[in-house]
């Protein structure tokens, strides 16, 4: 071979091998950070409507921008009015509460919203248990949900919607069994994404305590189906927070109100902030493969 011929060859096959080797690179590339986006969802949480504070047009501009985002459906965290669970509060509360919540999710009547309850969403001081105003039933019809907990499937993903308020953050034991069941019986490998009202894990309960007295049995059962992807969704404690256990991925979504909408106390790091906290919402992609990115979005209604 001459050597002009041999060159010609070395830099022709040089160039084979570093075209096939980036486009191999690429498409590697591709397959694990490119994985089809197969769900965006809106997480909105700690909504607490009320109507002071011009809260009500501020959570409607709220709603108005999440749509922006493009989203599948809506997840709502819980505790969607103020409070209905103080002992002083009146029926005439309660209502006025209840339809401000229904007014002003109006404006997202087009899309379906899963919502579970959060602990100021019950009317305890009802004047009796027979009232139809009285406890979770009351808030279950609100919400317009199948049960206090149930689950649904989409696109090849579980959500699991859990009622936290058994004591303060825990699952009741008929709760359990089911949960049990329901993670049971569907196929291995599928992804999960599980919503509650309070963290089941959080690294921020230093803080102001707050999440489930029993994280211990939760994370067991997770343990049991480490071969689906689970993520758990949550609000309460206002503070945005993310824990990994055992590959779970816990991300508490702040709370859309705040400061229940107010401007806040010494220890806000701004206008309306929770402590360093800021009022907003989480937009949430979910990929083929069960990966996730959820996203934070402060709000600056
Ligand atoms: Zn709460």
């Amino acid at each position: 071979m001459k050597r002009r011929d041999l060159l010609k060859y070395i830099g022709l096959t040089a160039g084979t091998v570093a075209l096939t080797g980036s486009t191999s690179i690429i498409s590697a590339a591709e397959k694990s950070t490119k994985s089809k986006r197969v769900l965006r969802i809106a997480h909105i949480t700690d909504v607490h409507i009320r109507p002071e504070e011009n809260a009500p047009d501020r959570f409607e501009k709220c709603l108005e921008e999440i749509k922006k985002h493009k989203v599948d459906f809506f997840l709502n965290g819980g505790d969607s009015i103020f409070a209905a669970d103080y002992d002083n509060i009146t029926r005439e509360r309660v209502n006025e509460l209840w339809k401000i919540w229904n007014d002003t999710t109006k404006g997202i009547s087009g899309f379906e919203m899963h919502s579970c309850l959060g602990n100021h969403d019950m009317w305890w001081a009802a004047p009796n248990k027979q009232d139809k105003m009285y406890g979770k039933d009351y808030v279950v019809k609100q919400l317009g949900i199948p049960n206090r907990y149930y689950s649904f499937d989409k696109k090849g993903w579980h959500f699991v919607i859990l009622d936290s308020n058994n004591g303060g953050g825990s699952l009741d034991d008929e709760q359990r069994l089911w949960l049990e069941k329901d993670l049971q019986s569907i196929p291995v490998g599928m992804p999960v994404v599980c919503m509650s009202h309070y963290p089941i894990l959080a690294v921020c309960t230093h803080v102001d305590g707050g999440n489930h007295t029993d994280s211990k049995y939760i994370s067991d059962l997770f343990y049991k189906h480490k071969d689906k992807k689970i993520t758990c969704l949550s609000g309460h404690i206002h503070l945005k927070d993310e824990a990994i256990y055992n590959n779970v991925h816990y991300y508490c979504n702040g709370a859309l109100s705040g400061f229940w909408w107010e401007p806040g106390d010494k220890d806000s790091a701004g206008k309306t902030y929770y402590k360093q906290t800021p009022p907003g919402y989480a937009i949430i992609d979910l990929f083929e493969d069960g990966s996730v990115v959820n996203q934070y979005f402060p709000h600056s209604f």
